[in-house]
C-alpha cells in the first residue's frame, strides 16, 4: 500500500494512507486477542485494533461473544501495543461499559442500524461525548436508514462519525455473503461528503479469497479506509472462520493494494462498472448451470435412443434447432453467426454425452 493519497484527517487520526482497522471478528481468549494484536501492531500499517465482544448471531446457540471480560483484554492490547481499540456496541449498557474501559472507537453493527430505537438509545448514552462512532450500513439495502443512523449519532453531538460499508443481504444467490451494491455507499458519499467511508470487505465477501478485489475496489472508489477481520488462527475462529485472514495474509493484501488518486467522476464510473461485472458473474453462473441441465436432458435422450436403437444424430431435429435458435437470437440482437457457433458447440457436446451413454461410459443417468 503506497502512500500516494493526500494527507487526510480521518476520525481524528492524521493519515497519509487509508485508515486500516484490523482484528478478530470476536475476542475469544486473552491469548488469541494478545497474539493477534501483537502481530497486527508489528505490521505498522494498521491504526485501530477491532474485536467483537458482544456478537449478534443469526441463530441462538452460536458463540455470542465473550462479554465484558473481553474489555480487560482490549485494555491490555492498548497498553502493550499502543493500538487504539474498537468494539461493537448494540445498546446503552454496551456503550457505558466500553467507555468505562477506555475503548477508543465504537461501531454500531448492521443488525443494530436497522432499528432506530436501538440507535437512538446508543445516541442518548453517548450524548455530548468525544468518542468516534462508526455506523455500519443496515443489513437491508436502505440508504435512508443508514443516513438516519448517522444523523441520530451526529444529533447527539458526536463530531467524529464514520460509515462502514459491509454489504447488503439479498435473497439472490451471489458469490458474496452480502452484496456490495456500490451505488449505495457512493450515493451516501455524495449526500454526506464529510463522513469518512470505511469498507468492510470481510462481511461483504464472507470468504477470504475475495477480500483483495473488494478492498481494491473500495480504495479505487476513494474510500477513507478498510476494516478487515484478522485472526491468529482464522480456521479455528469461533465466528466468521471463512472470511478471516492471518496477520501475514492481511499484510499481503495491504501491500498489494494500489492507492490511486481518483476524481468524483471516476468513482461513479468505477462503482457502476463493478455492479455490471457482478451482474455478468451471476449471469455466467446461470449459463453454466443451464448448460449442465441441458446436457443432463441430452443424456436422458441418449438412454432412450440407446433402448430404441436409433442413431444419435437426428438431422431433421438438428435443422429445426438451428432455425429456431437463430431466429430467437436475432430477436435478442445476437448475430446469426454467433448463435450458430454457440449451438454447434452445444450440439457437439450433446453428441459427446450421448456417445458416452451408447458406449456405456456413463451409466448413472436418472430422470
Ligand atoms: C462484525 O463486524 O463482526 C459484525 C458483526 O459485522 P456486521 O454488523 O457488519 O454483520
Ligand atoms: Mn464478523
Amino acid at each position: 500500500m503506497e502512500a500516494t493519497t493526500k494527507i487526510r484527517n480521518v476520525l481524528g487520526l492524521t493519515l497519509a494512507s487509508p485508515l486500516i482497522i484490523a482484528g478478530p471478528c470476536s475476542a475469544e481468549t486473552e491469548e488469541q486477542v494478545m497474539k493477534t494484536a501483537k502481530s497486527i501492531a508489528a505490521l505498522k500499517s494498521v491504526s485501530i485494533f477491532r474485536a467483537g465482544i458482544w456478537k449478534p448471531r443469526t441463530r441462538p446457540g452460536q458463540f455470542e461473544g465473550i462479554g465484558s471480560i473481553g474489555l480487560e483484554w482490549l485494555k491490555r492490547v492498548k497498553k502493550e501495543t499502543g493500538l487504539p481499540t474498537a468494539v461493537e456496541i448494540a445498546n446503552a449498557k454496551h456503550a457505558e461499559e466500553a467507555l468505562k474501559a477506555g475503548i477508543d472507537f465504537l461501531w454500531i453493527g448492521a443488525r443494530t442500524t436497522v432499528n432506530p430505537f436501538s440507535v437512538q438509545e446508543i445516541a442518548d448514552a453517548l450524548r455530548g461525548l468525544d468518542v468516534p462512532v462508526l455506523i455500519k450500513n443496515p443489513v437491508n439495502a436502505d440508504l435512508d436508514l443508514w443516513i438516519g443512523g448517522i444523523e441520530r449519532i451526529q444529533k447527539a453531538g458526536i463530531k467524529k462519525v464514520g460509515a462502514v460499508h459491509r454489504g447488503f443481504s439479498s435473497a439472490d444467490k451471489s458469490q458474496y455473503r452480502n452484496k456490495p451494491m456500490w451505488e449505495l455507499p457512493v450515493e451516501l458519499k455524495r449526500r454526506m461528503p464529510d463522513i469518512p467511508l470505511i469498507c468492510d470487505p470481510s462481511h461483504i465477501c464472507g470468504n477470504r479469497d475475495l477480500l483483495f478485489t473488494i478492498a481494491q475496489t473500495a480504495i479505487d472508489l476513494d474510500y477513507e479506509g478498510l476494516m478487515i477481520e484478522t485472526h491468529s488462527n482464522p480456521k479455528g475462529a469461533l465466528s466468521d472462520a471463512n472470511q478471516q485472514v492471518t496477520p501475514a495474509e492481511l499484510d499481503d493484501i495491504l501491500k498489494k493494494i494500489v492507492v490511486r488518486l481518483s476524481s468524483v467522476e471516476d468513482r461513479k464510473f468505477l462503482s457502476s462498472l463493478e455492479d455490471f461485472r457482478d451482474q455478468i458473474d451471476e449471469l455466467d453462473t446461470k449459463l453454466i448451470s443451464l448448460l449442465g441441465d441441458r446436457m443432463h436432458v441430452a443424456r436422458l435422450i441418449g438412454e432412450y435412443k440407446k433402448k430404441k436403437g436409433v442413431t444419435i444424430l437426428q438431422n431433421a431435429r438438428w435443422n429445426e434447432i438451428v432455425e429456431k435458435r437463430t431466429k430467437q437470437g436475432t430477436e435478442k440482437l445476437l448475430t446469426i453467426d454467433f448463435v450458430k457457433k454457440i449451438f454447434e458447440s452445444i450440439h457437439q457436446e450433446s453428441i459427446h454425452h450421448q456417445k458416452m451413454i451408447m458406449e456405456n461410459l456413463l451409466t448413472d443417468v436418472k430422470a
